[in-house]
């Protein structure tokens, strides 16, 4: 074994100095901007005169396994900053040039912090006391660095360049555009390979393929970005965990609300809004003399639903709910697909309560997660009771007393349950603490999907009570809550975790008849009207069937069904009209099986209305039963 083992980062590092030299052997005019690691790799961004393609990244790899096997060593010099500027002027490098002076005149960290690479330059100072830098080489390149580096080019591990992006220097329009290449890098093959197929299994399942293959949204710049438009199919799957939040919640005894979707100034600034949460909100209308805004939130609206009425402490809990859709401005460069929008609808609750009723109300939010995960199959996810961080006193309100009380309820209603949760201090909202649900995708990214808030502070803004059994008035406490988050993010993530194949329930077309020849298309539209009619208890009001009448051939039309990953085909032909069957075929691959049209409705309406996938769950069982062999 070698006594030498640079960490992952080195190596990384030192590789995008070889991807460097590489591109400037194939292009000698090269410009080179910042090289930085990434957390599978590196980037570097260069500007050469024509367009480096992605034809190109080939020969800049073998270009690279040539200096790698030249074993070149990292070879470094400390000059003073005035001749590093010097040098690459004379080497017509204007980004290094730029770097320099800013470094000059402004220090270190502000520049390099802005460019997302720690290591670009920094400035030191020489025996003498003067400025200066320091200089790697690797072979022909000169590049400036603080290092550290591998001793030579045979040590920058394996690599893949794998993804050409532009990019401005140093992120701003006004500056000129520079190709940024990303690399992957890793100690051995095998690291290497897994993470060039985790990257193919990101692109095949990215929400945003999927739901242009299935026909989900659409977005419009005729409309405007992150204002996603739902088509028929993706309208199928809202209004099925529409259907689903309203037989769990009505459970649960929540009542149904509806709300506008705008409101006064006046009610933003008394919910606290209005000036801290301005930058995130579209500017107002003008009506009447006066302003109105689009909602970042539902809940001031739900409050003044409470509000409305004199409420007693034999009413409490009052749970509103309300799919309710919102408006928050996103930075153009964060939109994504459905997972980053500007207008969404959230699966939103709110729980008013006595102080004494918090932590069963708490423990009942938590257990809806806990059915919804199930019956999604979202088993990897963790739990953070977000609590705020004293330190920071302008984050959070001051009121010590009841951060502590309300925390120490939503401590209870977890033990209780004997969930696992982490606590994270600084992560509170500013009226409270909550519990964020951080859940991992199939490809094992994280984010946030919804979270459970206990909030005080809005009652006392919003003067939010109730008669208390002694005749006074007391303030109520308030729950926020969004299991199912928003239809945007949560129908991406489901788009991912199932990778389009939705379970029958939510699928936007559940059959696809498939007749053999146009003969057999009256038996089809006979087949039809008995699925179409078929009483189902799920939001469409029915099966949803769809014959397909093209004219194209069999095979043809079963590969069509797959694409559109439907899951039941029904092939129908000569022996089917005969014996007045139908040849079942389900997409997991079950083997077809000719039934008669009651058997399978049966089947169908059992699957739907217990939104349980029988050819999963039989999947599942063969499984099991070769482990205990
Ligand atoms: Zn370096
Ligand atoms: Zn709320």
């Amino acid at each position: 074994m070698s006594d030498h083992h640079p960490d992952i980062e080195t190596m990384r590092h030192s590789c995008a100095h070889v991807m460097a030299a590489a591109v400037q052997s194939l292009w000698p005019n090269a410009q080179f901007g910042v090289g930085p690691t990434t957390e599978n790799g590196f980037y570097y961004d260069v500007l050469v005169e024509d367009t480096i393609t992605e034809d190109d990244l080939a020969k800049i790899e073998t270009a690279m396994r040539k200096i790698k096997k030249k074993k070149h060593p990292f070879t470094v010099s400390s000059v003073p900053t005035d001749d590093a500027i010097a040098l690459m002027e004379s080497m017509t490098q204007p980004f290094k040039v730029d770097l320099l002076s800013l470094l000059k005149h402004k220090g270190s960290t502000a520049v390099t912090k802005s460019l997302d690479d720690d290591k670009a330059v920094s400035i030191d100072t020489d025996a003498s006391g003067a400025p200066s830098v320091t200089l790697y080489q690797t072979g022909q390149f000169i590049d400036l660095c603080r290092g550290p580096h591998v001793r030579h080019s045979g040590e920058i591990g394996q690599f893949k360049l794998h993804k050409l992006a532009g990019a401005y220097w140093r992120g701003d329009e006004k500056n000129p555009q520079l190709q940024r290449i990303y690399g992957l890098c890793f100690e051995d093959k095998e690291q290497l390979e897994a993470e060039i197929e985790r990257l193919e299994q990101l692109k095949l399942r990215d929400h945003r393929r999927l739901a242009k293959i299935l026909k989900i949204y659409h977005l419009d710049d005729e409309i405007g970005r992150g204002l996603p438009l739902w088509l028929p199919n993706g309208m199928v799957i809202r209004q099925e965990l529409e259907y689903l939040a309203q037989r769990c919640e009505r459970q649960d005894g929540y009542r149904n609300v509806a709300t506008p979707h705008i409101a006064k100034e006046k009610l933003y600034v008394k919910s606290g809004h209005l000036p801290y949460y301005k930058e995130d909100m579209y500017h107002p209308i003008e009506l009447d003399g006066e302003n109105y805004y689009l909602r970042p939130m539902n809940c001031p609206h739900h409050h003044m639903i409470y509000k409305s009425s004199p409420r007693s402490y034999r009413d409490l809990p009052v749970r509103l709910t309300e799919w309710g859709q919102v408006y928050r401005y996103e930075k153009s460069g964060a939109l994504n697909g459905l997972m980053r929008v500007r207008g969404f609808c959230q699966n939103d609750a709110h729980i008013y309560c006595r102080y004494d009723q918090t932590k069963e109300e708490f423990i009942k939010v938590i257990q809806l997660h806990a059915r919804y995960y199930e019956l999604f199959e979202i088993t990897d996810f963790r739990m953070i009771l977000a609590l705020p961080d004293y330190e920071c006193a302008n984050k959070y309100s001051d009121d010590r007393e009841n951060w502590e009380k309300t925390a120490q309820v939503i401590r209870e209603a977890m033990d209780e349950l004997g969930y696992p949760y982490e606590e994270e201090e600084g992560e509170a909202a500013f009226y409270g603490p909550k519990i964020d649900f951080i859940i991992k995708n199939v490809l094992g990214t994280e984010y946030t999907i919804s979270t459970c808030q206990l909030d005080f502070m809005a009652p006392s803004r919003f003067e939010l009570d109730y008669r208390g059994d002694s005749g006074k008035q007391e303030p109520v406490l308030v729950i926020h809550r969004a299991p199912l988050g928003t239809h945007e993010r949560f129908i991406a993530f489901l788009l991912e975790h199932y990778g389009g194949n939705f379970p029958t329930w939510l699928a936007p077309c559940q059959v696809k008849i498939i007749p053999i020849s146009d003969r057999h298309l009256a038996y089809a539209e006979e087949v039809y009207q008995r699925l179409f009619s078929a009483e189902v208890h799920c939001a469409s009001g029915g099966l949803r069937v769809e014959i397909d009448k093209s004219s194209e051939r069999m095979q043809k039309k079963i590969r069509n069904a797959q694409l559109e990953k439907v899951p039941y085909m029904l092939i129908l032909g000569d022996q089917e009209v005969a014996s007045e069957t139908v040849n079942m075929r389900h997409r997991s691959g079950e083997q077809s099986a000719q039934m008669t049209c009651e058997d399978l409705i049966s089947r169908l309406k059992q699957e739907t209305e217990s939104r349980m996938d029988f050819s999963r769950a039989s999947v599942t069982c063969a499984d099991e039963s070769k482990d205990n062999e």
